[in-house]
């Protein structure tokens, strides 16, 4: 016996046309690429999507067409998010952090048939466009009278130009909510990057879930900053849970620095923001500087690399803010786990609190994990047992866009690559990718509790551990730091800062400075670079 309920597919269009009629004053505000702040609602954001719609149906695409943005977080960018998707296209969100050739070979990929792109980005597109063999319209995210007469990009169109003599009617149309909606190319850190290809079931379920309580608890009383592109895994799913919650959004567009992202917060009185601990470091270092509080900020979700210690007690303690750290991929949507503590934390004193927000936290409903060793078998959550993690859900990836590398599945779940713990309570701690681990006397050492060590340690602004061949030992780690400007901290004090911190044995062996740790696209630390960069190195007495 069927059920029944309406029968009505889950697509991307019903969140805008949502926030249009329940939160159609709700704000949108950005900060430009021209440098000024702009403002908007979310009435003025839905018709100007279905103007974007009707901009794409005039340029003769079909069903599930790519169309690519090379964009910071703004308003136009969010158009184009329920515009592209809406219509039945796929939006295609480069990262304009790649390299040219990078950027190239993945339009080329994905067949992108037009490429929005933001001014700042002029340069990089008049270095790619003849190479994009697919794209037949470019779009420039201007105003007509910002687009300069020569760019050397054949048919260039401003945005404004192209979408704004449009129609505002438009009928979005009703299709299978399995239909691909967007997608995202991985980091790409070994071969060719691949893409995660997103459905409207899968991104209208990841923001149902994502919006929960336990999870990112956004409503239509927060005021959101993304400072997560919307480049990058559709920066966390946040446009799309903010449409379905009613929430403010506020945008930072190119302007990442502390200075520039604190202003944003105070001055639209910012409640929940959203980063990569990259971000958050510059930002926190401005505050220390200038010696500023938050007015308006309650809570922010740190993920994209293990969040240091010292930056949760610096929100938590010093600034009242509360850190939801979180963990995902790409291949996930990103959501997989939100570190929120349950009724039972609540009592305990903040040293044991501490070790629980430390981890990356529980699972978000929706997604199941398992921890397995290397033959396969799922090991206990008994927060020591540690393993490769497994996933498995409704918006997480089962095949690469175009069968790209074979089926990553085993037995249905998606392999992170990433080493975990999970205890009774179902909180998850990432101990290292896969390939970051370090093995020596045949016991694993965790290169992230090595790091959380080290940039605790005020003279230390970022800090990487590796390992490196050792006769005895088989591995043993060293720490690449860098220093803060005009801090000092030399070897030895910093080996001493470990003691009473972590086992002797797990240590680093020796500290090198370096003027730079190489971060990849989407500001993680690129450990193959940092061996490469280090390969003449040896470890002392060997
Ligand atoms: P990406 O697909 O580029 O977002 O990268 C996903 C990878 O980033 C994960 O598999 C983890 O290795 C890492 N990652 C994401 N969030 C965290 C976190 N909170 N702590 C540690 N590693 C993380």
């Amino acid at each position: 016996m069927l059920g029944l309920m309406q029968s009505q597919q889950l697509l991307i269009s019903t969140l805008i046309d949502f926030a249009e009629r329940h939160h159609g004053e709700g704000e949108v505000v950005s900060r430009r690429v021209e440098g000024d702040i702009h403002r908007t609602t979310y009435k003025d954001i839905a018709v100007r999507a279905r103007k974007v719609a009707n901009a794409l149906d005039q340029m003769d695409l079909a069903f599930s067409d790519r169309v690519a943005t090379l964009a910071w977080n703004g308003y136009r960018h969010l158009e184009l998010y329920f515009g592209v998707s809406g219509s039945g296209r796929v939006l295609h969100t480069l990262n304009p952090r790649l390299h040219p050739d990078q950027i190239a070979w993945i339009a080329n990929h994905a067949e992108d048939q037009v490429l929005c792109f933001d001014m700042s980005f002029l340069p990089i597109i008049q270095a790619v466009h003849s190479r994009c063999t697919t794209v037949k319209h470019w779009i420039a995210l201007c105003d007509a009278d910002k687009l300069p007469a020569d760019t050397g990009i054949p048919g260039l169109q401003s945005y404004e130009a192209w979408m704004g003599k449009q129609p505002e009617q438009y009928t979005w149309p009703e299709f299978d909510e399995n239909s691909a909606s967007s997608m995202c190319y991985t980091s790409g850190t070994t071969g060719n990057p691949k893409a995660a290809l997103y459905s409207h079931r899968s991104t209208i379920l990841h923001a149902f879930s994502g919006a929960l309580p336990d999870a990112l608890n956004m409503s239509a009383r927060d005021a959101v900053l993304p400072v997560v592109p919307m480049f990058h895994v559709n920066a966390w799913g946040l446009p799309y849970s903010a449409a379905m919650t009613g929430a403010k959004l506020v945008f930072p567009g190119p302007a990442m620095d502390g200075k520039s992202i604190f202003e944003l917060i105070e001055s639209e009185k910012v409640s929940f923001a959203a980063g990569v601990p990259t971000v958050w470091q510059m930002m926190l270092a401005h505050m220390q500087s200038a010696n500023l509080k938050f007015s308006t900020l309650k809570r922010t979700v740190i993920g994209g690399s293990a969040c240091p210690p010292a930056m949760i007690t610096a929100f938590n303690d010093v600034y009242g803010v509360e850190v939801l750290h979180a963990w995902g991929m790409t291949e996930m949507s990103p959501l997989g786990t939100v570190c929120t503590l349950k009724n039972k934390h609540l009592s305990m004193d903040s040293a044991d609190k501490m070790n629980v927000r430390l981890k990356q936290g529980r699972g978000i409903y929706g997604v199941d994990m398992k921890i397995v060793d290397e033959m396969g078998k799922e090991l206990p959550w008994d927060g020591k047992a540690y393993g490769d993690l497994l996933v498995k859900g409704p918006w997480i990836i089962s095949e690469y866009f175009k069968g790209e590398g074979g089926s990553p599945l085993v037995d249905g779940w998606f392999p992170t690559g990433d080493v975990a713990t999970i205890d009774p309570d179902g909180y998850m701690q990432i101990t290292d990718r896969s390939k970051d681990v370090i093995k020596s006397g045949g016991e694993w050492i965790s290169s992230i509790d090595v790091e959380n060590i080290a940039m605790a340690h005020p003279a230390v602004a970022m800090a990487a551990c590796i390992g490196m061949k050792h006769p005895k030992w088989d591995e043993r780690p060293i720490i690449a730091v860098v220093k803060k400007p005009g801090s000092e901290v030399t070897r030895d004090e910093l080996l001493a800062f470990y003691e009473g911190k972590t086992a002797k044995w797990q240590v680093p062996d020796d500290v090198v400075f370096v003027d730079t740790i190489p971060l990849g696209g989407t500001g993680k630390m690129q450990k193959s670079k940092l061996r490469e960069m280090l390969k003449d190195y040896r470890l002392p007495m060997l």
